[in-house]
């Protein structure tokens, strides 16, 4: 029998409460995985032979909110105390088109086991720690083999995201080789990509690119078409691998987004078509054209004041984002860029002491011209590194507005 060392989340106030009020319910997926590999658990899955509508009930005696999030495959959101779970009832798929199931609710644990992707996935623990594994997962699991529950190649076609699924969790809990029935199977179905929501593809892709080591999984992709089916175009996966490795030598927590923004080609459209294809938000749309659109001339030797004027032109966070592209492709300055991220982040903006106000003073009438003259000192300013001396800020004020005006 194999049991859970004691972990934190199982003995949260909110976790224990919120057992007690479903009675019957066990951890499972991504919680009891980790736990069993000693690795952090960031959400809590919880599976539950009780029907939606129990659920709710019972939820709803004890005083804890709860939200029908997924109502139709049996999912609520239970909040116990500001912490969401997500409450599932036991399930199997009766009909599957590639993206989307209809399901029918069950008792059974084991049928609930077979219908979930890998096996290190379906693995269940009671309250009390004991894990439930219908499938040989915790073998699979101890041995690093991400391998789907029943034959790959009918996994696959009933929901096509389980191609992803099968490359990040291989890059995330696989050691040695892919499994080979699994990578043949998810390579005759690669077309069934494009069937896919974007933003489950987001999602999966995303997630992959957070591991410690994604390049490798992504090679594997390339090598048979598949990522080609995710994410067209030129990659450069070898810059994301050293942006990875960078990550890794200096404890810097990943960044999807930037690692995604190093695998695509420099090319604003490029990335505006990804963004549109993953539905990805417009903040995230902007960091990634931006980024593929650069052009500033950034090195590891840039002196202080160069650094100074980029950040005030750019802002801090594209700065850095800036940094750690170039990085990856000049891997050698480690200590350079090292000491350039510690400047941006030491960073506080200046503010230029001169406002429209002070421009119509000098003589300009207000209109259009105003922001002109102002825009004239400020680079006057920046390249000056950013002067505090307000007797030549005003000299240059006047000097300007002559020009401009007279
Ligand atoms: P993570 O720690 O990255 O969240 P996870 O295992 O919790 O990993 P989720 O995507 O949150 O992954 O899914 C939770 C569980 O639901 C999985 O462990 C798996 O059992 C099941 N599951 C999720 N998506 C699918 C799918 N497309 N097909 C089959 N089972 C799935
Ligand atoms: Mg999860």
């Amino acid at each position: 029998m194999t049991r859970l060392d004691p972990q934190p989340w199982m003995n949260a106030p909110q976790t224990r409460r919120l057992l007690a009020a479903l009675g019957e319910a066990r951890f499972v997926g991504g919680a009891v995985r980790n736990a069993l590999l000693g690795k952090p658990v960031a959400d809590v899955d919880i599976a539950t032979p009780l029907t939606p509508d129990a659920v709710q009930k019972k939820l709803a005696a004890a005083g804890i909110n709860v939200v029908p999030t997924g109502i139709d495959h049996g999912t609520v959101t239970a909040v116990v105390d500001g912490k969401p779970f997500e409450v599932t009832t036991l399930r199997r798929d009766v009909e599957t088109d590639g993206r989307h199931a209809v399901v029918r609710f069950t008792t059974d644990w084991a049928e609930d086991a077979r219908r979930r992707d890998f096996t290190m996935n379906a693995l269940y623990a009671d309250a009390s720690g004991e894990v439930f594994d219908f499938v040989d997962g915790v073998e699979d699991l101890k041995a690093g083999r991400v391998r789907f529950v029943g034959d790959a190649a009918t996994r696959i076609c009933e929901d096509y995201l389980r191609i992803l699924r099968l490359f990040r969790f291989h890059a995330w809990y696989g050691q040695g080789e892919i499994d080979a029935a699994a990578l043949r199977a998810a390579a005759a179905e690669k077309t069934g990509i494009a069937k896919l929501s974007g933003e489950r593809i987001a999602k999966e892709m995303l997630r992959l690119l957070e591991a410690e080591t994604p390049a490798p999984v992504l090679r594997l992709m390339a090598a048979s078409g598949i990522l080609a089916e995710a994410l067209p175009g030129e990659l450069g996966i070898a810059r994301l691998e050293r942006l990875a490795e960078i990550d890794a030598a200096n404890f810097f927590p990943p960044d999807a987004l930037l690692r995604l923004a190093a695998l695509l080609p420099h090319d604003a459209k490029a990335a505006a078509q990804v963004a549109e294809r993953w539905k990805l938000s417009n903040a995230a749309r902007t960091r990634l054209e931006d980024l593929a659109g650069a052009n500033e001339k950034i090195a590891s030797y840039l002196s202080i004041r160069e650094v100074r004027k980029l950040l005030y032109r750019l802002g801090a966070q594209p700065f850095k984002d800036r940094l750690f592209l170039k990085w990856a492709e000049d891997s050698k300055a480690a200590m350079q860029w090292r000491a350039l991220l510690a400047m941006a982040d030491a960073w506080k903006r200046p503010r230029f002491p001169l406002t429209g106000r002070d421009v119509m003073l000098a003589g300009v009438p207000e209109g259009p011209l105003v922001g002109r003259v102002l825009g004239e000192v400020e680079d006057w300013w920046v390249d000056s590194d950013f002067t505090d001396d307000e007797f030549s800020l005003a000299e240059r004020l006047k000097a300007v507005v002559q020009a401009v005006v007279y």
